[in-house]
């Protein structure tokens, strides 16, 4: 059993694959919470932080997330989506973090089950699970966008940076890269520094970095920065198309 917040067919907006038309399954909870990340949103009155997908990772917005329990059921879902599409879309699994499930049994079929189509499937994740390839082999033929915290999550490094877990997903999988979120404070001050830790215990993976923000304001206040850090160190840029046309609104 899993939990999905929203499933909705889009583009994609970030990372190698920005650009591409893609089918959106987001999972519910995660096993960080990135506080520093900058969004505020109020629970009972209380205001809580995190980042732009709180709705998908604090539990407090769990009644509103869907159980699939029957993996036939978002199967079928899934086909009559794609007979009305007109081609069956790569397919992009995020959250929260998507990995959590990995082993759970329904979550799994579905996997197999896309897989199985040929279907190009990339995780979203913060790369702090490790997966049993042998146990799980459709995982193999899967896409792992590596979407590492940095310290402006406000989490602290021994629980986002955690090497093995890492490892498992480059040498096993299909394809990863390594995707970071930035603002121009961290560009000012330590985002090389950090990516370059991480890049030795990676060092063959491309960098994409893309600008802090869960809305046009804010990405405005970080792009130019961000833009330029990439250029300085040989780094990929990647915007965040989605925000940018459909500013806070979601499921698009
Ligand atoms: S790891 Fe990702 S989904 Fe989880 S809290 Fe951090 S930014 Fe949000």
């Amino acid at each position: 059993m899993f939990y999905l917040t929203e499933q909705f067919f889009s583009i994609q907006g970030e990372g190698k694959y920005a650009g591409v038309p893609s089918y959106f399954l987001r999972t519910g909870g995660c096993n960080l919470s990135c506080p520093g990340f900058g969004a505020t949103y109020e629970v009972d009155g209380e205001i809580r932080y995190g980042c732009d997908t709180y709705f998908a990772v604090d539990s407090a917005y769990a009644k509103s997330w869907k159980k699939v329990d029957d993996s036939r059921i978002l199967v079928d879902r899934l086909q009559e989506e794609f007979t009305q599409i007109g081609y069956a879309p790569d397919v992009v699994i995020t959250g929260g973090e998507p990995l959590m499930y990995h082993s759970d049994s329904v979550f799994y079929e579905v996997v197999s089950w896309l897989v199985d189509r040929g279907v190009r499937i990339t995780f979203e994740t913060n790369g702090t699970i490790e997966i049993d390839f042998d146990a799980f082999p459709a995982y193999k033929a899967c896409v792992f966008a590596l979407s590492l915290k940095l310290a402006n999550s406000g989490e602290p490094a021994s629980k986002r940076v955690i090497p093995q877990a890492l490892k498992n997903l480059q040498s096993y999988s299909k394809e990863t890269f390594l995707k970071f979120t930035i603002d121009k404070e961290l560009v000012e001050t330590t985002a090389f520094e950090e990516i370059n830790e991480i890049r030795k215990i990676l060092p063959e993976l491309e960098v994409f970095c893309m600008p802090v923000g869960e809305s046009r304001d804010t990405i405005w206040k970080n792009d130019r920065a961000v833009f330029e850090f990439c250029m300085k160190h040989n780094f990929r840029y990647s915007d965040r198309l989605h925000i940018r046309v459909f500013d806070t609104t979601q499921g698009v």
